[in-house]
């Protein structure tokens, strides 16, 4: 099947009342048959519903559907991003073991493993994705995954998926990706190797800000990587937390199967059934907004990039962009995504830019369905010094823009009133 139809019809069975849309099983638990099926479920000798923190009908279409779309074999969904962030991260690394994380990733990213994480016991190494090659210098017998993003939040690079798999694979480890930005219709990481791929779902895949949510999904060949690894031991030993289940010899992908059955159960960030269906209506239109949100990004790229007040354009689409020729490779009919930022002269002119536009909402966040425009000096990155904010790839006149599904020229003509203002 094609993407759009993936889309629309992946992972749904209708029952006898033939409903067109996926049905909103709200419920906590699920009545057994007795208490032989109940004891089967628990001892999973036979697969079923137990309790909504586990799975639930919904969440599973849901579920079904977004693998499909990635090209992955199994999925399990979260309650957030960060969640599902954590998770795949926990999945694999204990106290006492280390993590590869690209520099350029998304701030809750950054503090998740840089702070918290490392009060577990699990030591964040930071890598360019510029420069992949630097892994090689921070692998260690206890490097559990390799985190970065395909399209990175808010620095807007597009990452060398094959050059980072290629070294993972070279000391078999796990590999992991944030796919929020490019969405599965961009790029599918998995076909270019990657094991995991990781989402924040509060972003397209809702599509119109409507909920939080998160979705882990597993590559098919993941399985060969773990089984009989020393570096993921724990998969392949009796799990004594689950009568001396080995995941590696169940018949089911390890790793979501591991999620779910560990993760979920102990930490419980399952997602609402409410919210998983908002992700199934998101979902369906996802192929057609995607092509919306990149061609109208590249539009409004271009204009900036020609407008006198405007310093500097970032967006892999431009070809004057330095990430334009791994966009071009990696991702489906040149699409770049919906973020861009570009630069205009001084913090004051930022504010006043962001203050004077119309269409464009202030808000921090990204991939709704609205326009939104956010000064990262002011705020994602308000602590910083200014010499920090050089650093960080933040100057104080950086505009950040998530396009939305506004007609093109009235965001144009928007951008280009708010241009004169300043
Ligand atoms: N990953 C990326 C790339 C993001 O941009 C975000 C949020 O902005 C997250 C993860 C976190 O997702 P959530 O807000 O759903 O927890």
């Amino acid at each position: 099947m094609k993407e759009q139809t993936i889309a629309l019809h992946e992972g749904y069975i209708k029952d006898e009342q033939g409903t067109m849309a996926v049905p909103i099983y709200q419920t906590t638990a699920y009545e057994f048959r007795d208490a032989e099926h109940a004891a089967n479920l628990f001892e999973l000798r036979e697969l079923g519903n137990i309790y909504t923190r586990l799975m639930n009908p919904t969440t599973d279409v849901f579920e079904k559907r977004f693998a499909a779309l990635e090209g992955g074999i199994s999925a399990v969904a979260t309650a957030s991003g960060m969640s599902a962030i954590f998770y795949a991260i926990a999945n694999v690394a204990e106290a006492g073991d280390n993590i590869a994380v690209a520099k350029q990733v998304y701030g809750g990213t950054t503090t998740l493993t840089g702070h918290t994480l490392r009060r577990f016991g699990i030591e964040a190494r930071y890598f360019d994705i510029h420069n992949p090659k630097e892994l090689e210098t921070l692998i260690d017998e206890r490097t559990k995954i390799i985190l970065f993003e395909t399209i990175t939040n808010p620095s807007i690079d597009v990452s060398d998926i094959d050059e980072v798999v290629k070294i993972a694979n070279r000391y078999n480890i796990i590999t992991c990706s944030d796919n929020t930005v490019a969405t599965p219709i961009l790029c599918k990481p998995i076909q270019h190797g990657v094991d995991v791929v990781v989402h924040s779902a509060s972003k397209y895949t809702t599509g119109q800000g409507l909920a939080i949510g998160g979705i882990i999904v597993e590559s098919k060949e993941l399985k060969d990587k773990i089984i009989g690894n020393d570096r993921y031991y724990h998969f392949n030993e009796p799990d004594e937390s689950y009568h001396g289940l080995v995941y590696t010899s169940f018949p089911l992908p390890p790793f979501t199967l591991r999620v779910r059955l560990a993760l979920l159960r102990d930490l419980g960030a399952a997602p609402s059934p409410f919210n998983s269906w908002l992700y199934i209506q998101g979902l369906e239109t996802l192929p057609l907004r995607m092509k919306q949100h990149s061609n109208s990004a590249l539009a409004i790229a271009k204009f900036l990039e020609s407008h006198p007040k405007v310093k500097k354009v970032n967006y892999p689409g431009l070809e004057s962009n330095p990430n334009y020729k791994l966009a071009q490779k990696y991702f489906k009919d040149a699409m770049a995504s919906g973020l861009l930022s570009f630069e205009v002269e001084g913090r004051e002119k930022a504010q006043k830019l962001a203050d004077s536009l119309k269409l464009f909402s202030l808000v921090v966040n990204i991939g709704d369905s609205k326009s939104i425009v956010t000064h990262p000096a002011s705020t994602t990155h308000q602590q910083l010094s200014t010499q920090e904010l050089i650093d960080a790839g933040v100057p104080e006149g950086l505009i950040r823009l998530s396009i939305g599904l506004e007609d093109t020229q009235d965001l144009i003509d928007d951008l280009g009133s708010a241009l004169e203002k300043i």
